[in-house]
């Protein structure tokens, strides 16, 4: 099995070479990261400059760019395998809820979904003393069976694990994405120049109670599994939509609707977001 491993934390990060040395027992095992910390970086793709990149060791590379540009580059030709995985992380600290957008562990996931190998991200729910061996552990566990059953279609999973030993774990959950009450503020600071800069932070985040989302199986001790696909149309609210009175004929009067061909896929590098 050709598995390829990215993440979000870059190069250094101890999660990453954790990951690394536990699928190692399954085959293996390329590694493409970020130079550097690029969490938060979302599903960002660098278009607007050149990517260098830099051989570490045997089968390790590292990219100035984003988690995506990684898996981006790796899948589509730069190693000269054909990856049956992709896996990301295992990320310091955890990736779930509305939180999921903002990271660039799991888009690593979706980058290599969107380009066909089957993907998972894991990550840690903790900030502090985190022992990543128990994701690890889980993670060779997961890779078995996604060979074994494979994934369905357009799907990544989302993986987080309580920082807990293996022995203190109490099971596992199929969740649903959770609901963050968000409580971020911004602190407005002067540098030592007179000059003001701006810093995003917050407090502890808050979780709407919900007994199948990701953040209450991880408090419960569960590692929480969820089921990702990168369509985001909110399919319950589209009626409501077009009951709205536009003053525009609709799709169907204008007479396009049954004839249009499916469109092809606008290019990655036109100037489109
Ligand atoms: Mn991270």
């Amino acid at each position: 099995m050709n598995i390829l491993i990215s993440n979000d934390d870059g190069i250094h990060a101890r999660g990453l070479r954790v990951l690394a040395d536990a699928l190692s027992s399954l085959g293996e095992v390329w590694v493409v990261a970020p130079d550097r910390e690029r969490s938060a970086a979302s599903h960002s793709l660098t278009l607007n400059r050149p990517l260098r990149v830099t051989k570490v060791g045997p089968t390790w590379y590292t990219v100035d760019g984003t988690p995506t540009d990684c898996v981006a580059l790796a899948v589509m030709g730069m190693v000269k395998r054909k990856f049956d995985l992709v896996a990301s992380g295992i990320n310091l600290g955890g990736n779930m809820g509305d939180d999921v957008t903002y990271s660039g562990t799991v888009s690593a996931a979706f980058e290599a979904t969107l380009l066909g190998v089957p993907a998972f991200a894991i990550s840690v729910a903790a900030d502090r003393r985190v022992d990543f061996s128990t994701a690890g552990r889980i993670a060779v566990t997961l890779a078995e069976l996604i060979a074994k059953n494979g994934l369905p279609a357009n799907t990544l999973l989302n993986v987080n694990v309580p920082n807990l030993r293996p022995s203190e774990i109490k099971g596992v959950a199929i969740t649903q994405q959770g609901r963050r009450h968000y409580g971020d503020i911004i602190v407005r600071k002067v540098d030592p120049r007179g000059k003001a800069y701006y810093w995003i932070g917050g407090k502890e985040p808050r979780w709407e109670p919900s007994e199948e989302s990701d953040y209450a199986a991880v408090m419960s001790g569960c590692i929480s599994i969820t089921p990702l696909h990168l369509d985001l149309t909110n399919t319950g609210a589209l009626e409501e939509l077009r009951r709205w009175e536009f003053p525009w004929r609709t799709w169907e009067e204008a007479g396009s609707h049954q004839r249009s061909k499916p469109r092809t896929q606008k290019k990655r590098n036109s100037t489109a977001a």
